[in-house]
Protein backbone atom coordinates (compact mmCIF):
# COMPACT_ATOMS: atom_id res chain seq x y z
CA UNK A 1 0.00 0.00 0.00
CA UNK A 2 1.10 3.49 -0.90
CA UNK A 3 1.44 6.31 2.20
CA UNK A 4 2.14 9.41 1.22
CA UNK A 5 5.09 11.35 2.98
CA UNK A 6 3.98 14.30 4.45
CA UNK A 7 6.42 17.67 3.51
CA UNK A 8 5.92 20.64 6.40
CA UNK A 9 6.03 23.65 5.35
CA UNK A 10 5.44 25.87 8.22
CA UNK A 11 5.65 25.84 11.94
CA UNK A 12 3.37 28.86 13.73
CA UNK A 13 4.34 28.08 17.13
CA UNK A 14 7.54 28.79 18.34
CA UNK A 15 8.48 30.42 21.63
CA UNK A 16 11.94 32.32 21.83
CA UNK A 17 13.80 33.90 24.93
CA UNK A 18 10.77 37.28 24.64
CA UNK A 19 9.10 34.76 26.89
CA UNK A 20 10.37 31.28 28.23
CA UNK A 21 11.75 29.81 25.18
CA UNK A 22 15.51 29.22 24.56
CA UNK A 23 16.49 30.85 21.80
CA UNK A 24 15.81 34.01 20.21
CA UNK A 25 14.38 34.99 16.75
CA UNK A 26 17.36 34.19 14.60
CA UNK A 27 18.22 31.24 16.64
CA UNK A 28 14.51 29.74 15.55
CA UNK A 29 14.93 30.88 12.25
CA UNK A 30 17.91 29.14 11.32
CA UNK A 31 16.44 25.63 12.90
CA UNK A 32 13.53 26.12 10.90
CA UNK A 33 15.70 26.55 7.48
CA UNK A 34 17.77 23.82 8.43
CA UNK A 35 14.49 21.58 8.35
CA UNK A 36 13.44 23.05 5.19
CA UNK A 37 10.24 25.23 6.38
CA UNK A 38 9.35 27.94 4.51
CA UNK A 39 7.32 29.73 7.05
CA UNK A 40 8.54 30.04 10.96
CA UNK A 41 6.07 31.97 13.33
CA UNK A 42 6.97 33.38 16.22
CA UNK A 43 4.07 33.37 19.11
CA UNK A 44 5.76 33.95 22.49
CA UNK A 45 3.45 33.84 25.45
CA UNK A 46 1.38 36.59 26.58
CA UNK A 47 2.03 38.97 29.42
CA UNK A 48 -0.75 37.39 32.14
CA UNK A 49 1.00 34.32 32.21
CA UNK A 50 2.72 33.81 35.63
CA UNK A 51 6.11 33.57 36.80
CA UNK A 52 7.59 35.97 33.85
CA UNK A 53 6.50 33.06 31.64
CA UNK A 54 4.87 35.41 29.49
CA UNK A 55 6.60 38.81 27.47
CA UNK A 56 7.34 41.21 30.71
CA UNK A 57 5.73 44.23 28.97
CA UNK A 58 3.16 45.00 25.77
CA UNK A 59 5.72 47.36 24.97
CA UNK A 60 8.35 44.42 24.23
CA UNK A 61 5.26 43.50 21.31
CA UNK A 62 7.36 46.13 19.64
CA UNK A 63 11.08 44.71 20.23
CA UNK A 64 9.96 41.50 19.03
CA UNK A 65 8.34 42.59 16.05
CA UNK A 66 12.00 44.85 15.41
CA UNK A 67 13.65 41.47 15.96
CA UNK A 68 11.50 39.78 13.42
CA UNK A 69 12.25 42.70 10.89
CA UNK A 70 15.94 42.68 11.56
CA UNK A 71 15.65 38.90 10.95
CA UNK A 72 13.65 39.25 7.66
CA UNK A 73 16.56 41.21 6.11
CA UNK A 74 18.83 38.80 7.94
CA UNK A 75 17.50 35.83 5.91
CA UNK A 76 15.14 36.92 2.79
CA UNK A 77 14.79 33.30 2.07
CA UNK A 78 12.19 32.31 4.77
CA UNK A 79 8.84 34.24 5.76
CA UNK A 80 9.11 35.31 9.43
CA UNK A 81 6.32 35.91 11.32
CA UNK A 82 5.45 38.06 14.45
CA UNK A 83 2.66 36.71 16.74
CA UNK A 84 1.75 35.56 20.23
CA UNK A 85 -0.16 32.80 21.89
CA UNK A 86 -2.23 35.48 23.74
CA UNK A 87 -4.57 34.41 27.18
CA UNK A 88 -7.48 34.61 27.53
CA UNK A 89 -8.05 36.50 30.53
CA UNK A 90 -12.14 36.67 30.97
CA UNK A 91 -15.23 34.75 30.49
CA UNK A 92 -16.26 37.30 27.46
CA UNK A 93 -13.02 36.12 26.11
CA UNK A 94 -10.77 39.04 26.21
CA UNK A 95 -7.47 38.55 25.87
CA UNK A 96 -3.95 39.64 27.37
CA UNK A 97 -3.00 41.67 24.35
CA UNK A 98 -4.53 44.97 23.42
CA UNK A 99 -6.40 44.95 20.06
CA UNK A 100 -4.15 47.63 18.75
CA UNK A 101 -0.62 45.18 19.20
CA UNK A 102 -2.94 42.60 17.80
CA UNK A 103 -3.31 44.47 14.59
CA UNK A 104 0.52 44.99 14.24
CA UNK A 105 0.91 41.35 15.09
CA UNK A 106 1.19 38.89 11.64
CA UNK A 107 -0.34 36.03 13.54
CA UNK A 108 -2.66 35.77 17.03
CA UNK A 109 -2.51 32.16 18.55
CA UNK A 110 -4.86 31.73 21.44
CA UNK A 111 -4.09 29.21 24.53
CA UNK A 112 -6.63 28.41 27.22
CA UNK A 113 -3.47 28.21 29.51
CA UNK A 114 -4.53 27.81 33.56
CA UNK A 115 -1.67 29.56 35.26
CA UNK A 116 -2.29 33.10 34.53
CA UNK A 117 -3.30 36.75 35.96
CA UNK A 118 -6.98 37.31 35.06
CA UNK A 119 -8.79 40.34 33.99
CA UNK A 120 -11.05 40.64 37.35
CA UNK A 121 -10.98 38.73 40.95
CA UNK A 122 -14.51 38.05 39.23
CA UNK A 123 -13.38 36.18 36.52
CA UNK A 124 -10.38 34.50 38.84
CA UNK A 125 -12.79 33.26 41.04
CA UNK A 126 -14.82 31.82 38.77
CA UNK A 127 -12.48 30.12 36.94
CA UNK A 128 -11.31 28.30 40.34
CA UNK A 129 -14.66 27.64 41.50
CA UNK A 130 -15.22 25.47 37.98
CA UNK A 131 -12.67 24.13 38.04
CA UNK A 132 -12.53 22.57 41.67
CA UNK A 133 -16.37 21.92 41.39
CA UNK A 134 -15.86 20.33 37.68
CA UNK A 135 -13.97 17.17 40.02
CA UNK A 136 -17.42 16.66 41.67
CA UNK A 137 -19.38 15.14 39.60
CA UNK A 138 -20.20 14.82 36.02
CA UNK A 139 -22.88 17.72 36.12
CA UNK A 140 -20.52 20.23 37.59
CA UNK A 141 -17.97 19.01 35.22
CA UNK A 142 -20.30 19.97 32.39
CA UNK A 143 -21.11 23.09 33.53
CA UNK A 144 -17.08 24.17 33.64
CA UNK A 145 -16.70 22.70 30.45
CA UNK A 146 -19.57 25.06 29.21
CA UNK A 147 -18.10 27.94 30.80
CA UNK A 148 -14.53 27.51 29.63
CA UNK A 149 -15.86 26.37 25.76
CA UNK A 150 -18.27 29.97 25.83
CA UNK A 151 -14.70 32.27 26.85
CA UNK A 152 -13.00 30.66 24.12
CA UNK A 153 -15.44 30.67 21.57
CA UNK A 154 -16.12 34.37 22.49
CA UNK A 155 -12.54 35.14 22.36
CA UNK A 156 -12.18 33.67 18.18
CA UNK A 157 -16.26 35.83 17.19
CA UNK A 158 -14.12 39.24 18.95
CA UNK A 159 -10.95 38.97 17.33
CA UNK A 160 -9.10 37.55 14.28
CA UNK A 161 -7.72 34.43 15.49
CA UNK A 162 -5.26 32.96 13.13
CA UNK A 163 -5.33 29.63 15.75
CA UNK A 164 -6.10 27.89 19.11
CA UNK A 165 -3.38 26.23 20.36
CA UNK A 166 -3.40 22.68 22.62
CA UNK A 167 -7.51 22.61 22.51
CA UNK A 168 -8.39 20.87 25.66
CA UNK A 169 -5.04 20.73 27.37
CA UNK A 170 -5.80 21.02 31.39
CA UNK A 171 -8.81 22.30 30.46
CA UNK A 172 -12.26 20.42 29.02
CA UNK A 173 -13.72 21.96 25.94
CA UNK A 174 -16.24 20.69 23.80
CA UNK A 175 -13.83 20.23 20.99
CA UNK A 176 -17.26 20.24 18.65
CA UNK A 177 -19.15 23.58 19.96
CA UNK A 178 -15.36 24.68 19.51
CA UNK A 179 -14.52 23.69 16.34
CA UNK A 180 -17.97 24.72 14.48
CA UNK A 181 -17.22 28.23 15.33
CA UNK A 182 -13.60 27.94 13.98
CA UNK A 183 -15.04 26.64 10.98
CA UNK A 184 -16.94 29.55 10.47
CA UNK A 185 -14.37 32.31 11.53
CA UNK A 186 -11.52 30.87 9.59
CA UNK A 187 -9.62 30.23 12.91
CA UNK A 188 -7.69 26.70 12.50
CA UNK A 189 -7.23 24.07 15.43
CA UNK A 190 -3.71 23.20 16.37
CA UNK A 191 -2.32 19.36 16.84
CA UNK A 192 0.27 20.08 19.32
CA UNK A 193 3.21 17.73 19.04
CA UNK A 194 4.92 18.58 22.67
CA UNK A 195 1.62 17.96 24.39
CA UNK A 196 0.68 15.18 22.64
CA UNK A 197 -3.00 15.27 24.27
CA UNK A 198 -5.19 15.71 20.93
CA UNK A 199 -7.10 12.09 20.94
CA UNK A 200 -8.36 11.15 17.49
CA UNK A 201 -12.08 11.84 18.65
CA UNK A 202 -11.25 14.96 19.08
CA UNK A 203 -9.46 15.69 16.28
CA UNK A 204 -11.99 13.95 14.14
CA UNK A 205 -14.85 15.03 16.08
CA UNK A 206 -13.65 18.71 15.04
CA UNK A 207 -13.01 17.48 11.35
CA UNK A 208 -16.38 17.03 10.67
CA UNK A 209 -17.02 20.15 11.36
CA UNK A 210 -15.35 21.84 8.65
CA UNK A 211 -12.18 22.93 10.35
CA UNK A 212 -8.94 23.27 9.03
CA UNK A 213 -5.76 22.01 11.29
CA UNK A 214 -2.21 23.19 11.94
CA UNK A 215 0.50 20.63 12.89
CA UNK A 216 3.09 22.90 15.64
CA UNK A 217 5.97 22.12 17.41
CA UNK A 218 5.39 24.65 20.70
CA UNK A 219 9.19 24.53 20.50
CA UNK A 220 10.76 26.22 23.53
CA UNK A 221 14.23 25.51 22.35
CA UNK A 222 15.39 25.73 19.01
CA UNK A 223 16.30 22.32 18.04
CA UNK A 224 12.74 21.11 19.03
CA UNK A 225 11.25 24.01 15.84
CA UNK A 226 9.79 21.61 12.81
CA UNK A 227 9.74 18.25 14.79
CA UNK A 228 6.15 17.63 13.59
CA UNK A 229 6.25 14.15 13.64
CA UNK A 230 4.05 13.44 17.02
CA UNK A 231 1.41 15.91 15.85
CA UNK A 232 1.86 14.31 12.33
CA UNK A 233 1.30 11.11 14.01
CA UNK A 234 -1.75 12.37 15.84
CA UNK A 235 -3.45 13.84 12.57
CA UNK A 236 -2.67 10.53 10.84
CA UNK A 237 -4.21 8.42 13.42
CA UNK A 238 -7.23 10.57 12.91
CA UNK A 239 -7.40 10.28 9.39
CA UNK A 240 -6.94 13.44 8.20
CA UNK A 241 -5.73 14.75 4.81
CA UNK A 242 -3.37 16.96 3.90
CA UNK A 243 -5.80 18.91 2.41
CA UNK A 244 -6.92 19.24 6.05
CA UNK A 245 -4.05 20.36 7.26
CA UNK A 246 -2.68 24.02 6.79
CA UNK A 247 1.46 23.79 7.00
CA UNK A 248 1.72 20.06 5.25
CA UNK A 249 1.95 19.34 1.42
CA UNK A 250 2.28 15.70 0.05
CA UNK A 251 5.59 14.49 -1.15
CA UNK A 252 5.42 13.25 -5.15
CA UNK A 253 5.72 9.67 -5.09
CA UNK A 254 9.27 8.62 -5.69
ZN1 LIG B 1 0.39 27.00 25.29
ZN1 LIG C 1 3.22 27.50 23.33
Amino acid sequence: MYIEQWKYIADYHTHTCFSHGRGTVDDNVRAALARGLTTIGIADHGPANWWNVGIKRIADFERLIEEVWRARRRFPEIQILAGVEANIISYDGELDVPEAVQEQLDQVLVGFHTMIIPKSWGDGLRFIRLSLAARLGERRFSEAKRAHTQALIAAIQRYRIFAVTHPGLRIAIDSEALAKVCAMRQTALEINARHGLASPELIRHAAGCGVRFILSSDAHRPEEVGRLEPAEAAARAAGLTVEQIINVRELPEA
